[in-house]
């Protein structure tokens, strides 16, 4: 099941370039923005571009869909400056922090990560 999009979501908005942003990379799955308030030295999102309202939104097809977008990670740490290290967050839910909901992956990188 997906979403697929939804006029009033931020991120669906930005994918249709109805708002804008610094676009790192595209492919048929996904986008590499900036995040507009960074919490780390560089803070991207890798936003798919199907609309799904959260990790637990995701099946078998979808979820293969975001582990290719995941496996694209090796080759573009370069390109997007992250291969020193990088950190991946998906909150899920109100009460994790996540306050846009179609599903997204934050990469922190940069330095300075604290280590839990
Ligand atoms: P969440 O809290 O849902 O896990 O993450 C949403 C993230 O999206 C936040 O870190 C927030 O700063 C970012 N964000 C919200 N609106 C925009 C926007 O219009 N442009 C960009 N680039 N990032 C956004
Ligand atoms: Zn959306």
């Amino acid at each position: 099941m997906t979403d697929s999009h939804d006029k009033n979501c931020v991120f669906c908005k930005i994918i249709d370039g109805l708002i804008p942003s610094e676009r790192l990379y595209e492919d048929d799955k996904m986008i590499i923005i900036r995040d507009i308030q960074p919490k780390a030295k560089i803070h991207l999102l890798m936003i798919p571009k199907e609309h799904y309202k959260d990790i637990t939104s995701l099946d078998q097809r979808t979820a293969e869909d975001l582990g290719l977008c995941l496996l694209k990670l090796k080759e573009l740490s370069p390109v997007l400056g992250i291969d020193g290290g990088f950190r991946l967050i998906i909150n899920r839910g109100e009460r994790a922090g996540q306050t846009v909901f179609h599903l997204h992956i934050h990469i922190l990188a940069g330095g300075g990560l604290i280590g839990f």
